[in-house]
């Protein structure tokens, strides 16, 4: 870089088809969305140039451990399995399963409903776990969320599975005239950046940065950028 810049690079692992935390911008084909700010914002505060790499979300974690990158800001759930893996900073946001059905499906209006439909997930997450344990649902998972609503515009499945603030950023987006969300939360969900087992000493610089960004406005600031509100 001209000046000699002397930054550390911190290689951050995303999947980016899932909007408003992580998508690519149509025109400046740059990764953008509430994740990504906030891992930019972090990487500065700690003194380091975050590089972002799209992969697909079931190869976040594999690529953690073999190092290939430093850490994970992709909507990730902190959950127990995980914990075994890798190490998550403290929760940056809170979400939950909800379901999303076509705008002229009466039918499916909870979790109980979907016994014995057909459901489309992305692989490798939350949504495909819990789908898997109801009765008699056929479940089918895709590479990442996107394909997952397409299969459902395109009658190939019931209902979609997925993380409610990706499925309301979803429906506002296509206009609310093809699907809706149904179905109170699942369960709470809390996302985390990940970061290797080992690597204890960057999961708390960025503990260290995200307390610092709450303290100073620019946590709320991009909270408000992509939701339109308050944390
Ligand atoms: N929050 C969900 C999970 O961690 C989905 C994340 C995602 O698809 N990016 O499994």
């Amino acid at each position: 870089k001209e000046g000699g810049s002397t930054a550390k690079v911190l290689k951050v692992g995303t999947d980016a088809g899932f909007a408003p935390f992580e998508f690519q911008d149509e025109k400046s084909k740059e990764y953008v969305g509430f994740d990504m700010d906030l891992i930019k914002a972090l990487g500065k505060q700690m003194g380091y140039e975050v590089q972002i790499q799209n992969m697909n979300f079931d190869g976040l974690i594999p690529g953690l451990e073999a190092n290939n990158i430093d850490a994970i800001a992709s909507g990730m759930t902190i959950t127990e399995a995980r914990k075994q893996k890798v190490n998550f900073t403290k929760p940056y946001y809170q979400a939950g399963l909800t379901i999303v059905v076509k705008s002229e499906n009466n039918s499916i209006k909870n979790f109980k409903d979907l016994e014995g439909k057909k459901i489309a997930v992305q692989i490798g997450t939350t949504g495909a776990a819990e789908a898997k344990k109801i009765k008699d649902a056929q479940v089918r998972e895709f590479n990442n969320a996107p394909e997952a609503f397409m299969e459902l515009k395109a009658g190939g499945v019931d209902a979609v599975v997925n993380d409610k603030p990706v499925n309301e950023y979803y429906i506002a987006q296509s206009g609310s005239k093809d699907a809706k969300a149904v179905g109170e939360p699942l369960q709470a969900e809390e996302y985390g950046i990940a970061v290797a087992k080992k690597n204890t000493e960057l999961a708390g610089k960025l503990d260290k940065a995200l307390d610092e960004l709450k303290k100073n406005g620019e946590y709320e600031k991009i909270y408000v950028k992509w939701f339109g509100k308050k944390p």
